[in-house]
């Protein structure tokens, strides 16, 4: 039976974790906490997941939340109006084809984690460094690092030709709540662009009380939503979140009248820089270990792509082992099967890193051309579940027009 050493327990580490074991195989999985303290522990994400990324999970039996989860039926973008601040400038919203979700990872992860091991595989607590990864190495046919954001990925080489930014481009903030006005006519997630600011975000969730709403913060650095450097409480951290919703985008102030925290540890505040890695790492004995997901490819979460991300390149990954039957597990197949992942994921980095600096004319014309064109509207929405779907349009001027010409010439 082939043995499999998984490091790190997230959306990528353990959906591979439970699909190998499925198929028979040994794993074994080291994570640096245990279920109760990241149940225990701060949110980590917002983690809206889209119709592709949810299906891979419905595939291997795991979405335990499928009913309990709130359902995000669309996508709602706004753009204030510098002439008068109270208003927006433009905004729209569009169905979603097939709804999203996004489930706590405090209370995802822990469970992924319990149905692991019921379901026969080894899972070890541990922090997972360079002796460690020897180890792994050595008694594993192949030795994957799924450890997100975690200093061990540091150990991949950056690639200098694929990472756009050497410093965070938004300084990141969440915050849960309870008692928000549901958006009307249908549940979504509300995007806000705010030129020069930054962007907000919120949409409804399942947390570990029951359903909730999840605001996200992206501030531009040095802008005034980079402001949580002198938060001491999660109730400061409460009233800030809101006093850049009254500043910035009043029209979201009303629905968050009655809100208050979920929980204590339901606030985060933190950056990162968007760096791409070279996927296989040579240990100073020769072996190998190849990474997944966050560890090799991390986004700024701006377009809510990281877990749908994640649970992508774990499919291609799962299905690159089981394709690889009793073969050695060889740096060529596992440089292929980055690359198999890396021909999607580049699509993501690309239009990511695109939002983190300020929108070219023909991105913010077909943004307000979306106001009266549904068709355009709809396509925008609906290719956050596959962002191949913003090539070549959103990266050319001229084939922009084009794209908007065949919306608007259909609408007629
Ligand atoms: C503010 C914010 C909002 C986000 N919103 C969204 C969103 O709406 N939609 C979306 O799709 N994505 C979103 N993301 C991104 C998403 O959360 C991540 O991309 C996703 O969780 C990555 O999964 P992963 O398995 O690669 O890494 P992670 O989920 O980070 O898992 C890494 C695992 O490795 C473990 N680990 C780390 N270091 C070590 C070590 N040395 N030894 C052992 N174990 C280790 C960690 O404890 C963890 O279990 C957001 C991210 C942030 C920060």
């Amino acid at each position: 039976m082939r043995r499999i050493a998984i490091v790190g327990a997230g959306q990528a580490g353990l959906q591979l974790a439970l699909g190998l074991l499925t198929h028979g195989y040994r794993v074994t999985l080291v994570t640096d906490r245990t279920a109760e303290q990241v149940r225990d522990g701060k949110v980590m994400s917002s983690q809206c997941m889209f119709h592709t990324a949810l299906q891979i999970e419905r595939d291997l039996g795991l979405n335990f939340w499928e009913d309990a989860c709130p359902v995000v039926e669309g996508i709602g973008l706004a753009v204030p109006n510098p002439g008068h601040p109270k208003e927006p400038a433009f905004h729209w919203s569009a169905r979603l084809d097939r709804y999203a979700q996004a489930v706590d990872q405090r209370l995802k992860m822990p469970a992924w984690m319990q149905a692991f091991e019921r379901r026969g595989g080894e899972l070890m607590i541990d922090r997972i460094g360079l002796p460690e990864l020897e180890r792994l190495a050595g008694s594993h046919d192949l030795t994957v690092l799924a450890a997100g954001k975690g200093d061990v990925v540091g150990l991949f080489e950056r690639d200098a030709k694929r990472t756009v930014f050497s410093q965070p481009q938004r300084a990141l903030a969440l915050t849960y709540v309870k008692g928000m006005t549901p958006r009307s006519p249908y549940p979504q997630v509300a995007f806000n662009l705010i030129p020069g600011v930054g962007e907000y975000f919120v949409f409804p969730a399942l947390t570990l009380s029951g359903p909730c709403e999840i605001m996200v913060f992206e501030g531009v650095p040095g802008g005034p939503m980079d402001c949580w450097q002198d938060i001491t409480s999660p109730e400061q951290h409460l009233e800030r979140s809101l006093d850049i919703v009254r500043r910035f985008v009043p029209w979201e102030a009303e629905r968050c009248r009655d809100v208050e925290l979920t929980d204590a540890g339901g606030v985060l505040a933190g950056r990162f820089t968007p760096t791409v890695r070279q996927p296989v790492l040579r240990l100073p004995s020769g072996r190998l270990v190849l990474g997944m997901a966050d560890a090799v490819v991390v986004n700024d979460p701006i377009t809510g792509q990281g877990s749908n991300s994640a649970a992508k390149c774990s499919k291609v990954y799962l299905d690159a082992i089981l394709a690889r039957g009793a073969a050695t597990f060889t740096p060529d197949w596992m440089q292929e099967t980055f690359a198999q992942y890396w021909d999607y994921a580049r699509h993501v980095v690309n239009w990511t890193n695109s939002l983190l600096t300020p929108l070219p004319p023909h991105v913010l014309d077909v943004l307000g051309t979306a106001t009266h064109a549904p068709g355009i509207a709809a396509h925008i929405v609906n290719a956050f579940d596959d962002p191949r779907r913003f090539a070549p349009w959103w990266f050319d001027a001229e084939v922009c027009q084009s794209f908007m010409h065949k919306h608007l010439s259909r609408a007629v």
